[in-house]
């Protein structure tokens, strides 16, 4: 195999990591230039993280490089990802992104409430590190245990993109795609809710309001037993499906209330 090639071949799958490196830290960073500064509190709906950004930073640059890195290297190495035409199609985006979203919410979901919320698993693949956090600093999005970060980060994003024929090799859609997955993830855990006053208001301003909210991680994160892979961005399937999406939980935990009152 001639070398050379074979490196610059593998070259995509690092230049679509660190697409999705800048995105992540810089959505991060101007989140805690919020923090810092103040600008955003009429957004700021949850209390700001014990454990500061600077504490956050290390556990996370770990996982992103020590895990996700070879992953998506190997993944493009295997030919399962990262390959093919650059040229894509609107459809093909469409497509490709409905695939994504929902295999996604599915992988997450089973990762993350049948796997690592299940007692024995909760210390044994370290998901408590996250729950020790309470969605209250962007940068917390991937302060995990690497198993936990394998399984509820990497998975959900590579394994669609894999069944999906690998997304082709356009770097825009890719980064776009990255981008997208590191905000939503930053923005639900940075204790903003852009969405919050909007909500108050009618029409449209309470459908945008809904589409912004952050609630549902922010309940994960104080319930735990709710909105697995439900969050800002996610298709809600599979929550919605197994009524374990927190405001339908609370609805059902407030009808057994009634009844037992009753
Ligand atoms: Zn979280
Ligand atoms: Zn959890």
């Amino acid at each position: 195999m001639d070398h050379s090639l074979f490196l610059e071949g593998l070259n995509f799958s690092i230049a679509v990591w660190a697409a999705q490196m800048i995105a992540y830290h810089g959505f991060g960073l101007w989140f805690e230039w919020l923090d810092q500064t103040g600008s955003g509190l009429p957004y700021k709906v949850r209390p700001a993280e014990r454990l500061s950004y600077r504490e956050l930073l290390p556990r996370v640059l770990s996982n992103q490089l020590l895990v996700l890195l070879p992953a998506m290297i190997l993944a493009q190495a295997l030919g399962l990802a990262y390959s093919g035409s650059s040229q894509i199609t609107a459809a093909g985006v469409v497509l490709s992104c409905a695939g994504l979203t929902i295999g996604h919410d599915v992988f997450q979901y089973i990762a993350h409430r049948l796997v690592l919320h299940d007692p024995v698993n909760m210390r044994k693949l370290g998901h408590a590190v996250h729950h020790s956090t309470r969605a209250g600093r962007g940068v917390s999005a991937c302060y995990m245990s690497a198993a936990d970060f394998f399984l509820e980060i990497v998975c959900p994003y590579l394994a669609p993109l894999i069944l999906i024929g690998g997304g082709g090799k356009n770097f825009i859609f890719h980064a776009l795609i990255v981008s997208a997955g590191a905000f939503g993830g930053v923005y639900e855990h940075s204790g903003y809710d852009f969405g919050v006053t909007l909500r108050q208001e009618g029409g449209w301003r309470r459908i945008l309001g809904a589409m912004l909210s952050t609630e549902a991680h922010g309940n994960h994160h104080t319930r735990g037993n709710v909105s697995f892979s439900d969050g800002f961005g996610s298709s809600n399937i599979c929550d919605t499906l197994f009524k374990t999406r927190w405001d339908l939980a609370a609805g059902r935990q407030s009808r057994q209330e009634t009844t037992t009152d009753a």
